[in-house]
């Protein structure tokens, strides 16, 4: 009896081990729950949760949706997030068309639900594109399955799309947006919650003492440098460029997951002989092979340049934050640009 009952332990605790590692391999094992005596603030993704995990510190419990590793132009919430949103007191999302299920996602809540959603990129100068370089998105690029009499209907929807305005969503890749994002962060934590108000203030301004001077770094040193093109393999680098004199290239569109036309490539590969440029930027949580492809196509090298959409797991395990990984940037646009 004995020795069968402790079989049935080992079993057991094999079986929840192997519970947990579906979990982390899931990147599910960071999502957080509920806490009663607090505020508690559900995040879509990563920059969000930590401008909103140090202005709230000790009284405010962030949960972030997005799994660590995963990037957020594809993601939709499951129905667990539905429940755990449900009993927040915060929803904040980026706004700006990043987050294209959120109107959906509110109206899923339950109806019971005092939850504020809060549209956090709110009061930054957003940037609006055609993508005149021709870049097509996603659900364009699914249209070259089409069945051939379809055809003509095809050419018109190309059309359409290429004049087509997009919103650029990636408002916290340039610290200067992300000033105003902090900002919008604070005031809904004090509405939310008023009786933590200087707790609240205090971290704000902490935060917001790094965020100014990543700001002045961004701003000395990219002013120095004699080179201002730099070629991105997806468009995420809008308001950083903007914000600090650059002219950014990309070879995808807004979207990472578009693949480009053959013209576009050529085009890009003649404009990095050109303009002399040294390194093509490729980042960490979408597949590289385009920006590769390009730069062996124009005989120069690959560098990271993060848009800090979510960390990977090394990242995460590494402590890193929006601060070190903009720093990481500063240095290789730097070393590219000089
Ligand atoms: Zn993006």
């Amino acid at each position: 009896m004995r020795s069968s009952n402790k079989y049935a332990g080992r079993l057991m605790f094999v079986l929840a081990l192997g519970a947990m590692l579906v979990l982390s391999a899931c990147g599910r094992s960071t999502a957080g729950t509920i806490v009663e005596d607090k505020v508690n603030v559900v995040t879509t993704f990563y920059p969000i949760y930590e401008f909103a995990s140090e202005i709230g510190g000790e009284d405010a419990n962030v949960i972030n949706l997005l799994p660590t590793g995963v990037e957020p132009h594809d993601w939709t919430p499951r129905g667990q997030d539905i429940v755990n949103t449900s009993k927040a007191q915060l929803f904040f999302y980026n706004g700006a068309g990043l987050e294209g299920w959120v109107p959906d996602f509110l109206k899923g809540l339950d109806s019971e639900t005092k939850v504020k959603a809060v549209e956090i990129s709110k009061g930054v100068d957003l940037i609006t594109t055609t993508e005149d370089d021709g870049h097509d998105h996603g659900g364009a690029a699914e249209d070259e399955h089409n069945h051939e009499g379809e055809e003509h209907a095809e050419e018109e929807h190309a059309e359409e799309a290429a004049d087509a305005k997009h919103i650029d969503p990636h408002t916290w890749v340039s610290p200067k947006s992300a000033l105003t994002m902090a900002g919008n962060i604070r005031d809904s934590l004090i509405e939310a919650d008023p009786a933590h108000k200087a707790g609240y203030e205090e971290r704000y301004e902490t935060l917001i003492g790094k965020l100014k001077q990543l700001d002045e770094d961004f701003t000395a040193k990219l002013a120095a440098v004699p080179n201002k093109e730099i070629v991105v393999s997806h468009q995420a680098f809008g308001y950083l460029a903007r914000d600090y004199g650059l002219d950014q290239h990309a070879i995808m569109g807004l979207s990472p997951d578009a693949e480009p036309r053959a013209q576009d490539m050529l085009n890009l590969a003649k404009l990095v002989k050109e303009e002399n440029i040294r390194y093509i930027f490729f980042e960490e949580l979408v597949s590289d092979k385009l920006a590769k492809t390009l730069a062996g196509e124009a005989g120069v090298e690959t560098l990271v340049l993060n848009p800090v959409e979510g960390l990977t797991k090394e990242q995460a395990e590494k402590g890193d934050d929006y601060f070190s990984l903009m720093q990481k940037n500063l240095q290789n646009l730097l070393l590219a640009l000089q």
